[in-house]
């Protein structure tokens, strides 16, 4: 009873983000014409260090590509007037983006739903613990490990528990993409309510588990309910003292350290002292291992840019299993735009994106998984990181088209 109370509560707190304000802080979009405005945009990057959020460093900027990049309040002054003076064609996103941040949230709707919400990590953890009770035959929780900072890493293992092919989902290893975690929690949440009446969920559930990582960067996810909305690593110290966490999604075993950018401690998106040197990258690997007899597919969750990619991401050869992998995305893709016609793009991560060196499905395609698939998820940059609550049940429900596409071919499989 006491967990039942304690959920109804959770369902409707939905509080901003506390911390670090943005105030006139601004987010802008520019697409360079030409060589010389990329050149811009870096000697830009140079001069301020400015916060990218898509393609995630200044060395991938190329000509015609849509670049976001986030100032504060001065440095976006001197930011208008340089590219006035240049006569870049540009765009703010967000003029304040104090006032994106607060919002995100839905404002005066007490909605029960807790998938249609954004939720701190205790009310995900509780809601954790609450699924694995409600649904004894069908749930189970494992703790798998231990964040730097001493919270448990949970993974709700959904299904037939004894089946022979498993699927690991991964959200939240970034920490400010919080439709990720929003979106493990709808899948838990929405193929435990329709078993037994969607024949596709049905099937699944019966024949596979669903290990299902709602959050795997807790602290890193906690830091920004708590001090900064736009931190992605975790909060593990680094070899330098003013300079703190690691990329987790470059941390893995796989051609780490494979970039130059990466080998900064400072750097958003720093690779770590050593291969699986964070205890979240350890514990995860580690699951994967005594797991992987089993495990047949990898996919791990991230936004923005509406896109499907598959290994590799730390070389331009394609993949063994290139052409089965690019049909599954296809049809994957298919399947998520016949819903609301989101377009998204699919291929390899270096063909599609940049070369991205340490990654978990990198890492996990190497290692045997064979269906390993990342996405990112909405939008195509009018909120970015910001993606408001009431865009979470459609970006959720095409999204789950398009696992369940994937999950209904790796059920088909013989291994
Ligand atoms: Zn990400």
């Amino acid at each position: 009873m006491k967990l039942i109370l304690v959920l109804c509560c959770v369902a409707v707190s939905g509080s901003a983000p506390r911390g670090r304000r943005f105030d006139n802080e601004k987010l802008f979009r520019v697409t360079p014409e030409n060589d010389n405005e990329v050149k811009f945009i870096k000697y830009l990057d140079n001069l301020m260090k400015l916060d990218f959020w898509k393609p995630k460093y200044a060395h991938n900027i190329t000509p015609k590509t849509e670049v976001y990049f986030h100032a504060d309040a001065q440095q976006s002054n001197v930011i208008v007037e340089l590219l006035e003076q240049e006569k870049m064609k540009y765009r703010i996103v967000f003029h304040d983006l104090q006032k994106a941040v607060e919002n995100q949230f839905n404002k005066g709707q007490k909605s029960k739903k807790v998938a249609t919400r954004y939720h701190e990590w205790k009310e995900i953890a509780v809601w954790a613990y609450s699924i694995s009770l409600k649904y004894p035959n069908l749930a189970s929780l494992v703790q798998i490990g231990e964040t730097y900072e001493g919270r448990p890493m949970l993974v709700l293992k959904i299904g037939n528990q004894k089946a022979k092919k498993g699927i690991f989902l991964e959200c939240g290893i970034h920490a400010r993409e919080w439709i990720s975690p929003a979106f493990c929690q709808w899948f838990v949440t929405e193929a435990l309510r329709t078993y037994g009446k969607d024949k596709v969920m049905t099937k699944l559930l019966d024949s596979m588990t669903f290990h299902v990582l709602p959050v795997f960067n807790v602290d890193g996810y906690v830091y920004t309910w708590t001090n900064d909305r736009f931190w992605r690593k975790n909060r593990a110290p680094t070899v330098k003292d003013e300079c703190t966490g690691t990329d987790l999604n470059r941390n893995f075993n796989v051609s780490w350290n494979g970039i130059d950018f990466d080998k900064t401690p400072c750097s958003s998106s720093y690779a770590g002292s050593a291969p699986e040197s964070e205890p979240e990258t350890e514990a995860v690997s580690s699951y994967i291992r005594s797991n992987l007899s089993s495990l047949k597919a990898y996919i791990s969750v991230h936004s923005f840019s509406q896109l499907l990619l598959f290994p590799y991401g730390y070389k331009e050869e394609e993949a063994p299993d290139h052409k089965e992998l690019e049909q599954i995305a296809k049809s994957a893709v298919k399947a998520l735009e016949s819903l609301y016609n989101t377009t998204y793009t699919y291929g390899s991560i270096f063909s599609t994106i940049y070369p991205v060196s340490g990654s978990s499905i990198d890492w996990t395609y190497d290692l045997g998984i064979k269906y390993s698939f990342v996405f990112e998820l909405r939008d195509e940059g009018n909120y970015g990181f910001l993606l408001p609550e009431h865009d979470i049940q459609p970006t959720c429900k095409e999204t789950m088209l398009a696992v369940k596409e994937i999950a209904s071919y790796v059920a088909d499989q013989d291994f």
